[in-house]
């Protein structure tokens, strides 16, 4: 006789299920600044200011000014699968940062969470608060405009997660680089971030008013020296386009990491990149330097699937050696035409 299985296999539960989510979607508290920013940019705020303070462990709160949730939306913004955004279930046409619906469960079932909001045209503001996966009913609150998040107590109900955070200022450093790559893709919306005490990082809204708009924003954030030296990029293949400000290479840096490439607005890390600029520039710069640029490529939404990773820093693009070939001819040609010549630099 064969020993009955049954029984043995059952359903996780809700709070099990959104811990786990948790883990893929909130790696540290850098995670949540993302999603929680992506989400304020999503509601067509102008302007978003992030808190962090202990690194994001004790406190992250985000407020913008966008469009903001009346009650019931609020109720179901903090549920797992539940979002706004993937309009009739279309994940090729994704015209939004967001599209998962998982973010705020997962904070939820990981933190202490209070979303406080106010529908624009509306005159009410409510709030719930999510407790380690509990849900609160949505209350009253007072708010004049927008969405306030708070997120208290990071991991507190995944003790294996917090023993894995790193110190402090890494984590606060993390969390600024992602508001910095969001801040490049967004020159309309304001940005701060602050540690509590002090407003560390400040992205000022830039207006159509102030000339390239993108360089302006590019400037106030990689320096003004950035902006003094960059060389415009405007080029298309077939339906792709790729625009853009790409350092000289006399103004070189010792690490590849200053090179960011954004896809359809969205920041992505993709090694494509690095190894398409060190072909591009390696008549221009010794093996050890490397320029500083941001590429914007934009390109037909089924040429890209975003859906590869909770998190969604990577892309998978259907054709990697049109977006490569695109990104070294443009930087070769915009190099060329401003006239530096490899004879004149000592190549690698
Ligand atoms: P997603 O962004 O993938 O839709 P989230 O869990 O991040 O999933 O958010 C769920 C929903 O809550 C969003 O689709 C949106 O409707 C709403 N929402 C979240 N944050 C905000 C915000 N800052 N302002 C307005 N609505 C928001
Ligand atoms: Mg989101």
């Amino acid at each position: 006789d064969l020993p009955t299985q049954a029984g043995i296999i059952h359903l996780l539960s809700e709070r099990t299920i959104n811990r786990i989510a948790a883990g893929e979607v909130v790696e540290r508290p850098a995670s949540a600044v993302k999603e929680l920013v992506e989400n304020s940019v999503d509601a067509g705020a102008t302007r978003i200011d992030v808190v962090m303070r202990d690194g994001g462990k004790a406190l992250i709160q985000v407020v913008d000014d966008g469009r903001g949730m009346d009650a019931d939306e609020l109720s179901l913004a903090v549920e797992r699968h539940a979002t706004s955004k993937l309009k009739d279930d279309d994940l090729v046409n994704i015209a939004s940062l967001g599209f998962r619906g998982e973010a705020l469960a997962s904070i939820g079932a990981v933190a202490r969470l209070t979303v406080t909001s106010k529908a624009r045209g509306s005159d009410e503001a409510w709030a719930v608060r999510v407790e380690g996966g509990h849900k609160n009913t949505v209350e009253p609150a007072a708010l004049t405009t927008g969405t306030r998040i708070e997120v208290r107590d990071l991991f507190y109900s995944t003790p294996a997660r917090l023993k894995f955070m790193k110190t402090a200022r890494t984590e606060y450093a993390q969390a600024g680089d992602v508001i910095k790559r969001l801040a490049m893709a967004h020159p309309d919306v304001a940005f701060t971030l602050s540690d509590g005490d002090r407003t560390t990082f400040r992205a000022p809204q830039v207006t159509s008013l102030t000339g390239d708009v993108r360089l302006e924003r590019l400037g106030a954030i990689l320096g003004k020296e950035f902006r003094e030296n960059a060389l415009e990029i405007d080029a298309e293949r077939e339906e792709l386009r790729l625009t853009g400000f790409a350092g000289l290479p006399t103004y070189s840096r010792g690490n590849a990491q200053h090179q960011y490439l954004f896809v359809n607005g969205r920041p992505v890390k993709d090694k494509l990149l690095n190894g398409a600029v060190r072909g591009a520039y390696q008549d221009y710069l010794a093996r050890d330097r490397h320029p500083i640029l941001a590429l914007f490529l934009d390109v037909p939404s089924s040429f890209v699937d975003v859906n590869v990773h909770p998190a969604k820093a990577e892309v998978r693009f259907k054709d990697a050696g049109l977006v490569r070939g695109l990104i070294v001819s443009a930087l070769r040609h915009a190099l060329a035409a401003a006239g530096h010549r490899a004879s004149t630099t000592v190549a690698g």
